[in-house]
């Protein structure tokens, strides 16, 4: 009876051991579900500049915020599917540069000789790798050609005849300049022209440091996105057709890596809408990384210090940032920045003026 009774305990106690080791492995399993996904995040601006409420209508802030919306979902979606930030910048400039709301492909800006000039750029964050095409005048997306400098030629950047030759190769379609034009930017050059002459300002007066106020304040629509994809690798690309009434040749700091576009893994991806020059004469997108890398500031603050000092140089603009755990930072010095974001919890945001 003893016996029994002893060996009934043991059973009991054999019994308690294994609920108990159950438990624990439930639990084990159910945390390793719980294991986070690695962060996605994507973020994009379409160019700053002074836009104001009290100067648009509801319905070009619908268009502009409903355009926008649709660009970073397709973008979130690429991510979320485990595509590249490389497709995701790619696809999501694609979709601007064909709005005519932009000044990127369809609907950029005039230079001074009524014709439409492209820059853009595209980089890699996890290969330093880069590409970069300026002053392009046939190309329907500039930005895919931008990728395939990158990809299919030994070079970074390609301009002009140059570039359009290599498109050609590459079996891009090649569209008519009258492809990009719209009344609209056609209405903004003349203003800037009729403005000039009554200011009688010299060509000169257009570069930095000329006189205040002959630099037009009222441009924007560049667009750049920037990416971090489920690998941990991060991109960033801009595209534009550069400033109203610029001389024609000239090229901004959209295309030119470091300046108006970087992409680095070990610190962030950035892109970059403003007034070129001053973004070319501070590298400000490098700088960013730079002041991360070298100064161990945060993505936040690093925009931020740059920012400030183009402001302090006399230029003005904005940048996205984005760093390797998919922090998010849009400063500008304007009064708007048309911007958006799905930062690491899916939460899409978009933003036109101060808010
Ligand atoms: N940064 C561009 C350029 O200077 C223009 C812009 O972003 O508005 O070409």
């Amino acid at each position: 009876m003893k016996k029994n009774h002893k060996s009934l305990q043991r059973y009991r106690g054999i019994a308690l051991l294994l609920v108990v080791l159950s438990f624990f492995l439930i639990e084990c399993a159910g945390q390793e579900e719980k294991t986070p996904e690695p962060p996605i995040a994507i973020a994009i601006h379409g160019g700053a500049g002074t836009m104001r409420k009290e100067n648009m209508t509801a319905e070009q802030e619908e268009a502009y915020r409903s355009k926008l919306t649709e660009a970073l979902t397709l973008g979130h979606e690429i991510l979320k599917n485990g595509g590249s930030s490389l497709d995701a910048v790619e696809q999501v400039i694609i979709l601007l540069e064909d709005s005519p709301l932009f000044n990127a492909g369809k609907g950029a800006v005039f230079t001074n000789a009524g014709t439409v000039e492209l820059d853009a750029s595209i980089m890699e964050g996890k290969t330093l790798q880069a590409g970069a095409v300026a002053a392009v005048k046939h190309v329907k997306n500039p930005v895919s050609l931008a990728r395939l400098v990158m990809e299919k030629s030994p070079h970074v950047m390609l301009a002009g005849e140059g570039a359009e030759a290599f498109a050609q190769e590459q079996g891009m379609e090649a569209v008519p300049n009258e492809y990009f034009h719209t009344p609209r930017r056609w209405e903004d050059l003349q203003r800037e022209k009729s403005e000039e002459q009554q200011k009688n300002a010299s060509p000169k007066s257009l570069l930095p440091g000329g006189k205040p106020g002959a630099v037009p304040q009222d441009l924007y629509g560049t667009v750049g996105v920037v990416a971090l994809d489920k690998s941990g690798n991060l991109a960033a690309g801009t595209s534009t057709g550069g400033r109203t009434n610029k001389r024609w040749g000239r090229v901004g700091d959209s295309p030119i890596i470091g300046a108006g576009t970087y992409a680095d893994n070990r610190t962030c991806a950035i892109s970059a809408t403003g007034h070129g020059e001053y973004f070319m004469r501070l590298v400000v997108a490098h700088r960013i990384s730079a002041l991360m890398a070298y100064r161990g500031l945060s993505v936040n603050e690093a925009a931020e210090q740059a920012i400030r000092e183009l402001g302090e140089l006399g230029g003005e603009g904005g940048v996205i940032a984005l760093d390797k755990n998919g922090n998010i930072a849009m400063p500008f010095n304007t009064a708007g920045m048309y911007r958006g974001y799905v930062d690491r919890e899916g939460e899409v945001w978009v933003g036109i003026y101060g808010e």
